[in-house]
């Protein structure tokens, strides 16, 4: 006897080849009829023929059932070491730039996608934050949060957006899948991703593992989110915006150590204010908080963004100005010394206010950081016993001739 069915990829035959065989009756199955094929002449009987075809028709259909549950289970196999690498990648707390690249990268690569974008919600607006794209598309910059709440509002499932073009001409062109992310209390992003490079369209489980990738995406999101606050926090001086003395002492080692690497100048400024006490002793601790957030300001939006003012401490300031000889860095100092000077007094500390500035550079002042910062200081008392409100230079080569001024420095309200 022998057995033929039409299955895929091949049709199937089981039993003894055809020579000497003859048809004896077909039966349903996928894809076709099969037949049995049984020695000429041999006749079952019609009973037996209708048993056969039942009973074969039974194993085809099971088999049928069993090729859809492989095809599933190795769906979800697949689901599920996609959710195990992602879940992996995105446990390791990291900043949030390298966040949003590595969720476009596992999201892009578990769906085949030639591009994705991930977007976040700023005001009326989602705005892109990332693109991995590997055919260099360009994806819309911004798309509005009404569109966005029509198609896939925060908290529901991936979407695919309807043809509707008051809809689409406001989204990437290309898109094939929208993904909402619930990132934190009142801050939602959006993923969306396109096309896909096996043209297979993305369905329900697809969409569904999407909805699990998103969901762990978002705790991802928050997490660097906090992860960049505390980075800030620990860098930044909360009453001034400024660096605080730890964000100085990184920020100078990295800009001595480049202008050292490559032969190129750069300064420090210390700033302190002048009889800032006074302040505080004449309208209270609250109007000189003010006083020195106002200062903060001042200093922090002086001069070009590469250039980085921190708050030493106390009342004192200090800048830094890679790239920048000293005859320059002196001009610039002046000009914040004038800035400050023709600051409108305030409500509460009505009084005009002015600082006192040391300028110290290299090469010249030392190799070190300490090397720097002392010279810096030496120039800034210098300016204080001069009489305040002033811009003074180290003197190359001066250390060990200025112990008089070292002593002024100790007490430098001796004017
Ligand atoms: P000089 O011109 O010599 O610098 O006089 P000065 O009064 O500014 O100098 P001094 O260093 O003696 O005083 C600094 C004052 O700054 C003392 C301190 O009370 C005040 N101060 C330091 N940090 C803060 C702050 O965070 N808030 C307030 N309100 N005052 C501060
Ligand atoms: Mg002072
Ligand atoms: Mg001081």
């Amino acid at each position: 006897a022998r057995i033929t069915a039409p299955t895929l990829p091949v049709p199937l035959a089981v039993g003894d080849p055809p020579a000497g065989l003859a048809p004896a009756l077909r039966f349903p199955a996928p894809d076709g009829g099969g037949e049995l094929w049984l020695a000429e002449g041999a006749d079952p009987g019609p009973e037996m023929r209708a048993a056969l075809a039942e009973h074969l028709t039974r194993i085809w259909r099971v088999q049928e059932e069993r090729a859809a549950q492989a095809a599933e289970l190795d769906q979800l196999r697949f689901h599920l070491a996609a959710l195990q690498q992602v879940a992996r990648t995105l446990a390791v707390v990291r900043g949030t730039d390298e966040t949003e690249r590595l969720v476009l990268d596992s999201v892009g690569e578990v769906f085949f996608a030639w591009w994705a974008a991930l977007y976040r919600s700023e005001g009326s607006e989602y705005i892109c934050r990332a693109v991995r794209s590997l055919r260099g598309e360009s994806v819309a910059y911004a798309v509005p949060a009404r569109v966005v709440h029509a198609i896939a509002p925060p908290g529901s499932p991936p979407a695919v957006p309807p043809a509707d073009a008051q809809i689409r001409d406001h989204l990437p062109a290309g898109v094939a899948v929208i993904a909402p992310l619930e990132i934190a209390e009142g801050q939602a992003g959006l993923l969306i991703l396109g096309r896909r490079m096996t043209e297979a369209p993305y369905e329900a489980h697809d969409l569904a593992l999407l909805r699990a990738l998103a969901d762990s995406s978002a705790v991802a999101l928050r997490n660097a989110d906090l992860l960049d606050r505390l980075r800030a926090q620990a860098t930044i001086d909360p009453l001034t915006g400024c660096h605080n003395r730890r964000g100085f002492d990184e920020l100078l080692a990295v800009e001595l150590s480049r202008a050292q690497r490559y032969g190129r100048p750069m300064c420090v400024v210390l700033l302190d204010i002048d009889h800032f006490k006074r302040i505080n002793d004449d309208f209270g601790h609250e109007a000189g908080d003010h006083a020195l957030q106002r200062i903060g300001r001042t200093v922090r939006h002086a001069f070009r963004t590469t250039d980085s003012a921190c708050r030493y401490g106390g009342e004192e300031f200090a800048l830094i100005f890679p790239e920048t000889p000293k005859a320059e860095t002196v001009k610039l100092a002046e000009r914040l010394r004038q800035t400050i000077e023709s600051l409108a007094p305030a409500e509460d500390a009505p009084r005009r206010m002015t600082a006192s500035l040391g300028v110290a550079g290299y090469p010249g002042e030392g190799e070190t950081a300490a090397d720097l910062l002392r010279a810096g200081h030496r120039a800034l008392y210098r300016a204080k016993t001069l009489g305040r409100n002033r811009v003074e230079v180290a003197r190359a080569g001066a250390v060990a001739g200025e112990t008089e001024i070292d002593a002024a420095a100790d007490s430098p309200r001796r004017e």
